[in-house]
């Protein structure tokens, strides 16, 4: 097998390593037989023209040699690996560094299959190296019982964990957090699929961390054999969270301005005659003896009249499409505005409301009434999910390099389950028998077009944290 090297980094000096130090069957006998590389010192060429391999510093050379097998591209640049796959004559296979190691992987002759566990042992110093030095994702390697007998760095450090707590437990305990294995149809495992296939595998997995936060990952998975059985797998996991809610975020602005368009319609055409309705019961009541059997009625109808004002009213708000009228505000001093709003619905169910602003001033250039609309919404929902004696603590810090200022509210109150978290800014989701479910998307909305974000973090039973982040005043933004 003729191999020609894109890059002569440390990538290469490790698949150097590689081929060297596996054993092949005779039928394939990799060899390196050209290196190219614009640095003529890089460590990988060096070495290979030390021993006499052909170096170019023109990668294109190898398109239309068809003496090569394989192109190995060692750079870690996308687009050359791309143009690479593009161009390449049909004769040969094209490699990076990911895809390189399992095909080297799979052309291991039979006659290293022993015991699993050896074989495993034997290919950790390599692996050890793989996953630390060449791989940005999560890396698990899993035998065919769902133990886990591998796993690099990132993901021990990413979730707080020790390598006891991974090795030797299964990957569903790790990882799903359940005690038996997950496979299903609608959640299909890589493990199940590759031994029904022998294929590689792809699906997109919800993990739990530690404090059991869902974190999306998008899994490659690819089988490891030994005497042509699978004996398990590699598998490499990418955290698409952060990208997965910004499309979903996107996602739900246009139904949110869609549901507004229509809420603003509705609310308009509702108010007039509720309007009318208070009015006249009010008329009524006035020349009513209040002992009268009908007064208490009419009390009734005033009440709950007067509720569907504020229904329509939160539409209104929530449907309001104007820009919002922007100045300089310190966030510090908005929330104590909002704060003092709410202290006498906290006061009332005995919870005690904390401050903790940071020392400097959060200078935003935002509309200050939204933003206290905001604080004023958390807050409310705050003291609704808390017991008497519980506290709810106001927080603002800088935050991401100085750049955005973040504003927490945090309580010691019931916590949201984590089936409704994904769902408690979708505007008139509610679990409160008199909520309208607008507050949060309301606030969500106005967040938004500040150009901030709003999260949550919660275990339910140990209370939630509601964090605003938005970005701070600068020169542009008054433009
Ligand atoms: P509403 O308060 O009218 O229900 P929101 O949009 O403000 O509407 O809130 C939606 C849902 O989110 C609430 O019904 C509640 O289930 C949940 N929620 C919001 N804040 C909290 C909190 N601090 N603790 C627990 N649950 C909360």
């Amino acid at each position: 097998m003729k191999i020609a090297i894109v890059g002569g980094g440390s990538r290469c000096l490790f698949f150097i390593n590689i081929l060297a130090t596996y054993r092949f069957s005779s039928e394939v006998q990799p060899q390196i037989v050209a290196i190219a590389d614009i640095d003529p010192d890089a460590p990988g060429v060096k070495h290979l023209v030390e021993r006499g391999v052909y170096y170019t510093d023109d990668y294109s050379e190898f398109l239309t040699r068809e003496d090569l097998d394989v192109v190995l591209d060692l750079t870690g640049d996308e687009e050359i690996f791309t143009y690479l796959c593009k161009e390449r004559n049909l004769l040969t296979t094209v490699l990076n560094d990911e895809t390189g190691l399992i095909f080297f992987e799979g052309y291991r002759p039979r006659e290293c299959a022993g015991s699993r566990q050896l074989n495993f042992k034997r290919t950790k110093q390599l692996c050890d190296l793989f996953f630390t030095e060449l791989v940005n994702e999560e890396v698990f390697v899993i035998d065919t019982s769902f133990t886990i007998i591998d796993v690099n760095n990132l993901p021990l450090q990413k979730y707080g964990l020790e390598r006891k707590d991974v090795i030797g437990k299964h990957c569903y305990e790790v990882t799903h957090r359940v005690k038996e294995p997950c496979s299903s149809k609608a959640h299909p495992c890589p493990m199940v699929e590759i031994q029904k296939s022998r294929q590689p595998y792809r699906c997109t997995h919800i993990h739990y961390d530690k404090e059991g936060h869902r974190i999306l990952h998008s899994i490659s998975a690819y089988p490891i054999f030994e005497a042509n059985k699978i004996v398990g797998i590699v598998e490499l996991a990418r955290d698409i969270t952060w990208e997965t809610s910004l499309q979903k975020s996107f996602g739900d602005q246009e139904k949110l301005s869609a549901i507004g368009r229509l809420a603003a319609g509705v609310a308009h055409e509702l108010n007039n005659p509720l309007t009318t309705v208070l009015t006249s019961t009010m008329l009524i009541q006035e020349d009513m003896d209040p002992k009268h059997p009908d007064y208490e009625e009419l009390d009734l109808v005033k009440n709950e009249t007067l509720r569907c004002r504020n229904i329509v009213n939160n539409l209104l708000n929530f449907a309001r499409q104007s820009k919002p009228i922007k100045q300089d505000a310190d966030l510090n001093e908005i929330v104590q505005s909002s704060m003092a709003l709410i202290r006498k619905q906290a006061d009332f169910k005995n919870i005690v409301m904390k401050c903790d602003t940071c020392p400097e001033k959060l200078m935003v250039y935002c509309d200050r009434d939204q933003i206290q609309q905001c604080l004023i919404n958390l807050g409310l929902n705050a003291i609704d999910a808390t017991a008497p004696g519980g506290r709810i603590t106001f927080s603002t810090a800088l935050a991401d390099d100085e750049k955005m200022a973040r504003i927490s509210v945090a309580d010691t109150g019931e916590g949201l389950p984590l089936n409704i978290q994904d769902s408690i800014f979708e505007p008139f989701f509610t679990t409160k028998e008199t909520g309208t479910g607008l507050g949060l998307s309301i606030t969500h909305g106005f967040v938004k077009q500040h150009k901030g974000f709003i999260g949550l973090e919660s275990t339910q039973g140990h209370g939630a944290t509601f964090t605003i982040r938005l970005p701070l005043k600068r020169e542009e933004t008054h433009a």
